[in-house]
């Protein structure tokens, strides 16, 4: 089976069980919008419950909820507004957008691929075009499309040069259309804007951990490539917050012996492959920058493995230094192998101090922690001391918020204002919460070093930020756990996804073994005591044949099927092994919720119930027969 009939299968099985489908499709569809059906909702919500359990609540997080818009100075201050850009290129006829990067990795790809008399200087030279592809300025990219003679692939018209296309959807706040917002591209400025109460909340502690689980919003040039690439999408995402002086973690050691494949940036500039890490070597071998961005990537690894993502399919790529921010310390990507290639699914980085600051530098607001001396500290200091007499008179009301932000300002920033102030007498200065920019004169503050005893160490926490994408992890685990299966009765093919219970869409299915109201009622009190006992159960009464509903309920993944036979005591059927054993009825519930709960396995229940060999088809056939022959 090739890559692409594989994914075929997988997505024709997909949308015909309604795990997903393209929106608005009566209206023709707009591409990179997805909704998700039932089984697809009850999938997501699961993964989301057990990111809850892993990460929330078992390292105690503090989760919190922010709207979706977002005004544009919290997206300035992230560097959104003038960075979040892709480069895109336009057919020159039809004026439609293609990614640029995109259409020079395709023909990249494709010529290694196909062209079988390339060079091997010319191999060379595209893969290092494929290597270096994030990196390419407009420029680069625009020659290097010219120079392949790329064109625009629908119409094989001219392309025009390269240029920036922001992908934040614009919207504006209220009324009057006056106050700019955008639709947020990631949860995480939320969760920088509300540090001070997070900090405070937590007892003005250091380290903490905040989450947010929300959509965010990218306006995508050209979304392929199904549910990897959307426009709307559920974004998970922590913020860690840690002193940059100390960067270890108290848990650091139930993680350190677990091994996986890593794909360090050496290893990727010699041209090598990925290979198995103790995570502890990593760290030790200096490999990866430190032990709590380790324990992430650790504990991401037990999550992806733990919802079934095959661990021979899981890697963790390390950013290339030219690829990282100016001001990340390290940066790891899970990537997960589909059939789309290996794929971004969780980022892991250490941004240093970097959003921190850039809040406090535009808001004014100190966003920072603080650490009290053992004994106090004798420094020297910028002090800003405002004279008031001449403040007052030229701010007026204003005047609070303008020495508030005069106070705000670092000793950086204090130093340039006294080097500008005794050069040319005055500076403008941007009052973020006047919302506009003020003239200070040199008479109106006096910046003077100072010697003051410091009680407390004050500083910016840097934040390790691992943020996943659960649309596309979701989609690798539908990839990682379809196979299909002969049928016995037919020449084709069923489709099976082997969940494990803790996301399959619907734990168990129930099913009387042929319609009689005896059955039924059974059927019905084992719904009852299933419903009771919390698990997510479908019970199907139809008319149609045994084998067929095992086949719908293996193609949503349903590990678990209650085959009611008899009055008194049922079938339990595994999905994967096809193995039955018989249960007395009140046992059922009891029994798939622990299989369900992961509290016992297939192999150990079925080692304590009898087995059921029966070929249920034909015992239903059988017992049809008596019925339609019996007087
Ligand atoms: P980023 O902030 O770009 O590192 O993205 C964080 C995570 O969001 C990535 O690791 C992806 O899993 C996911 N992601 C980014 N862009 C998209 C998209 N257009 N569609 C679906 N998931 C995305």
């Amino acid at each position: 089976m090739t890559k692409e009939s594989f994914r075929d299968a997988v997505i024709k099985t997909l949308e015909k069980r309604f795990f997903y489908t393209p929106s608005f499709k009566i209206y023709g569809r707009v591409a990179g919008f997805y909704d998700y059906g039932p089984p697809g909702v009850a999938v997501e919500n699961n993964v989301l419950a057990f990111w809850r359990q892993h990460f929330v609540d078992e390292e105690d997080m503090l989760e919190v909820k922010g709207p979706c818009v977002t005004p544009e100075v919290v997206l300035k201050a992230s560097g959104h507004v003038d960075k979040f850009t892709d480069l895109m290129v336009k057919d020159e006829k039809t004026g439609t957008c293609y990614r640029a990067d995109h259409l020079l990795k395709d023909h990249c790809k494709d010529k290694l691929e196909k062209d079988v008399a390339i060079s091997s200087e010319k191999a060379a030279e595209l893969m290092h075009i494929l290597a270096v592809l994030d990196d390419l300025s407009a420029e680069q990219l625009g020659a290097k499309i010219k120079e392949y003679a790329i064109v625009a692939p629908d119409t094989k018209n001219p392309l025009s040069d390269p240029y920036p296309f922001n992908l934040m959807f614009a919207t504006s706040i209220g009324p009057t259309g006056m106050s700019s917002g955008y639709m947020r591209p990631e949860t995480a400025q939320g969760i920088f804007a509300d540090f001070k109460d997070l900090y405070y909340y937590n007892g003005n502690k250091l380290p903490f951990a905040a989450a947010q689980i929300g959509q965010a919003f990218r306006n995508e040039i050209s979304p392929r490539q199904g549910l990897l690439r959307v426009r709307e999408f559920t974004l998970a995402e922590i913020e860690h917050f840690v002193d940059p002086d100390d960067k270890s973690h108290p848990k650091y050691s139930e993680v350190s012996d677990l091994e996986f494949l890593m794909f360090p940036r050496k290893e990727q500039m010699e041209g090598q492959s990925a290979k198995i890490f103790r995570l502890g070597d990593a760290v030790s071998e200096g490999i990866v920058n430190n032990q709590t961005l380790a324990y992430f990537i650790g504990r991401v690894y037990l999550f992806l493995t733990r919802l079934g993502i095959d661990k021979k399919r899981l890697r963790f790529r390390q950013h290339r230094q030219d690829e990282m921010a100016h001001y990340a310390a390290d940066c790891w990507d899970a990537e997960i192998e589909s059939s789309y290639d290996w794929i971004e699914c969780v980022g892991i980085a250490d941004r240093s101090a970097y959003d921190l600051r850039a809040h406090s530098d535009k808001s004014g607001i100190p966003l920072v922690a603080q650490e009290k001396y053992a004994e106090p500290k004798e420094v020297e200091k910028l002090v800003i001391k405002p004279n008031m007499k001449e403040l007052g008179p030229a701010f007026k009301g204003d005047q609070k918020l303008v020495i508030e932000s005069l106070e705000a300002m670092d000793e950086k920033e204090a130093m340039e204002m006294k080097v500008i102030l005794e050069s040319k007498g005055e500076i403008e200065f941007e009052v973020c919460k006047l919302q506009k920019t003020v003239t200070i004169k040199k008479n109106m503050i006096s910046i003077v070093e100072e010697k003051t005893k410091e009680h407390v160490r004050t500083f910016t926490p840097s934040v390790i930020e691992p943020s996943f994408g659960i649309g596309r992890i979701i989609y690798c685990l539908y990839e990682h756990s379809f196979y299909t299966r002969p049928s016995k009765d037919e020449e084709e093919q069923l489709n099976v996804f082997r969940f494990n219970p803790l996301v399959a869409p619907i734990k168990c299915a129930v099913f009387p073994l042929v319609q009689n109201d005896e059955y039924e009622k059974v059927a019905e009190r084992i719904s009852e005591s299933l419903f009771a006992a919390g698990i997510k159960y479908k019970k199907d009464i139809t008319g149609t044949s045994i084998g067929k509903k095992y086949a719908r309920a293996d193609e949503l993944g349903v590990p678990f099927a209650v085959t009611v036979d008899t009055e008194t005591s049922v079938t339990i059927r595994e999905r994967d092994s096809k193995e039955q054993i018989r249960v007395n009825v009140d046992e059922v519930a009891k029994l798939v919720k622990k299989l369900s709960k992961g509290r016992t396995t297939w192999a150990d229940i079925s080692q304590k119930y009898p087995a059921h060999n029966t070929n249920l088809a034909d015992c239903a056939k059988d017992l049809a027969v008596r019925m339609l022959t019996s007087p």
